[in-house]
């Protein structure tokens, strides 16, 4: 018994924590946005649950634009962006603080 109780207290201290592609800072998976590339095109995961490959970015402009800019977007998913799909995570970049 007193060995589960260890496990379960390990388990919910633990953070995962993930690293943003444009910045390289290490932050706990909540605070990142999560990118998936699904089929062809690569969307926000809202909810961060989407199957596929994904990379992280940090909720602000400056990540974001870095992340598009120097393609480490496409690198990280090893995928190539279409210029419709480049504009709209754009886009969503220019909400973001
Ligand atoms: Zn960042």
């Amino acid at each position: 018994m007193k060995a589960e109780d260890n496990i379960q207290a390990t388990k919910q201290k633990y953070v995962p924590e993930r690293t943003c592609i444009a910045c390289r800072e290490t932050r706990g998976k909540r605070e990142l946005v999560r990118l998936v590339c699904s089929g062809h095109i690569v969307e926000v995961d809202s909810r961060g649950k989407q199957p596929g490959r994904g990379v992280y970015i940090c909720p602000h402009k400056e990540c974001w634009e870095t992340a598009l800019k120097n393609n480490r977007l496409e690198y990280g998913l090893r995928t190539k962006l279409s210029a419709e799909n480049r504009q709209l995570l754009l886009e969503y970049g220019r909400c973001l603080p």
